[in-house]
């Protein structure tokens, strides 16, 4: 009986230990701004953008205000960096292709519900993927798209809850964007 309890502990304890990591590994805490030094898009060229036909295990088609979330993510950020960066719909061989899939998010953060990540040659991003999940729609202005899009540039997160990279958003419609992304942003595309 008493050995049945202790080996009862030791798989709670393990359990939490593993849960524990996985968490860190989701919210990704240690992310940060251009781990591997400053990368961009080609400047001065409209960065492509496709929404791929589903193929993929658990890939879906995007619905249509999900799409409209995106649409309005890359607007933003054209105009708060004055139209330094350009966004362009292409069918194929775009460099930022968008997935939607059926899993569902983690309701414990709203940031779970999405992911974003760029490959690069020689400081230069050639390809890149933003993944959209399933989760309750949270406000009107595109938080989460926003979030991921800029992961696709090169920031990480942040601790501070002000912030658009928090992993966490605590409320939506946050409606801004850190005024040191939008400058570094307009440095690394003028
Ligand atoms: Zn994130």
């Amino acid at each position: 009986m008493r050995k049945a309890l202790i080996v009862i502990f030791f798989a709670i304890i393990f359990i939490l230990v593993v849960l524990g990591i996985f968490f860190i590994r989701m919210t990704g805490r240690a992310v940060v701004d251009f781990p591997g030094g400053d990368v961009r898009f080609s400047p001065g060229e409209p960065i492509t953008y496709s929404f791929a036909k589903p193929g993929g295990l658990f890939e879906r088609e995007c619905r249509s205000y999900e799409i409209d979330r995106v649409v309005e993510a890359f607007d933003i950020l054209s105009n708060l960096t004055e139209g330094r960066l350009e966004f362009a719909n292409a069918s194929s061989d775009a460099l930022i292709k968008i997935k939607c899939y059926k899993a569902k998010a983690n309701g414990l953060g709203y940031m779970l519900a999405g992911e974003g990540g760029y490959r690069a040659e020689a400081q230069k991003i050639v390809g890149a993927e933003l993944k959209l999940y399933t989760h309750m729609n949270c406000g009107t202005w595109p938080d989460l798209e926003l979030h991921e899009i800029l992961h696709i540039f090169g920031f990480g997160h942040r601790d501070d809850k002000q912030s658009i990279m928090n992993p966490i958003l605590v409320k939506c419609d946050l409606g801004k964007i850190d005024k040191d992304i939008i400058g570094k942003l307009n440095e690394l595309y003028s």
